[in-house]
């Protein structure tokens, strides 16, 4: 699968995104990553990528051509016209469930704003999808691309490794995920839960889903109404609730 960012600070995408699992799913080819300067698809001598806004106002905003340019540079070669999002607070919100459904394309090519944001025209003109990683402003969408490259690519397989299997994690099935513990037993007068230690799985199982249930209540009760809870689960949170 690959990604193309459009941005104005390419370093920053290839700082960050080298590392951990990520670098080794590039390295091992299962994903390329491509970040490209819409700098460098200016045509004056200064190299200008923004402008003043129109009808007044504070802050600059990214003139359409360079990021045109950039976006005509980066889909030559490509057949199927790829979805290109742009990383916008104004957007839908990005979940998991939106990691998902992304990991199954081909190609993504993601538009990092920066400044007020980039001239609309250009956005009406080329963007398939306006996401938003939540309800606060950034001075970037760098940071949000990257996030979303992330829990993308988690999603494509051969990324994680079989014990890294993203199956059981947070928001699977509207649940939180469980709480986790490594050796040693005993931590500073902290023990780990016996039931972990029991090998005994199925009670490992209940134990965990309870704890699912209990940090879902806790955290994010929004989510609950969407989880699949059987009879004795749904008894269980009724109690929890009282
Ligand atoms: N004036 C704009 C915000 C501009 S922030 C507004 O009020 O809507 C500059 C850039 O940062 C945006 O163009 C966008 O690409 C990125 N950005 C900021 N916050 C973001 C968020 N929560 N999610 C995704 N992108 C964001």
């Amino acid at each position: 699968m690959r990604f193309t960012v459009m941005t104005l600070f390419p370093e920053m995408i290839d700082a960050v995104l080298g590392s951990s699992i990520i670098g080794r799913a590039k390295s091992a080819g299962i994903i390329e990553i491509n970040a490209v300067n819409i700098r460098d698809y200016t045509t004056d001598k200064h190299r200008q990528v923004d402008d003043y806004p129109y009808g007044g106002g504070a802050g600059m905003v990214m003139m359409a051509e360079p990021v045109y340019a950039c976006y005509k540079a980066v889909t030559e070669g490509i057949k199927v016209k790829p979805r290109v999002l742009y990383m916008d607070p104004k957007g839908k919100t990005f979940d998991q469930n939106m990691a998902k459904e992304l990991a199954k394309e081909e190609e993504l090519v993601f538009l990092c704003g920066h400044y007020e944001g980039i001239d609309e025209r250009v956005l009406e003109e080329i963007v398939t999808d306006r996401v938003s990683i939540g309800d606060f402003v950034l001075s970037g969408g760098e940071i949000p691309a990257m996030a979303m490259i992330d829990a993308v690519s988690r999603m494509v397989p051969g990324v994680l490794t079989n014990s890294e299997s993203g199956v059981d994690e947070s928001f699977e099935n509207f649940l939180l995920e469980y709480p986790q513990y490594t050796r040693p037993v005993e931590w500073r007068e902290k023990t780990v839960p016996d039931v972990l230690l029991s090998g005994h799985h199925a009670n490992i199982e209940k134990w965990r889903r309870e704890k699912q249930i209990e940090i879902t209540l806790k955290n994010r009760p929004d989510l609950l109404g969407k989880a699949e809870l059987t009879a004795k689960e749904q008894k269980y949170l009724e109690g929890l609730k009282r």
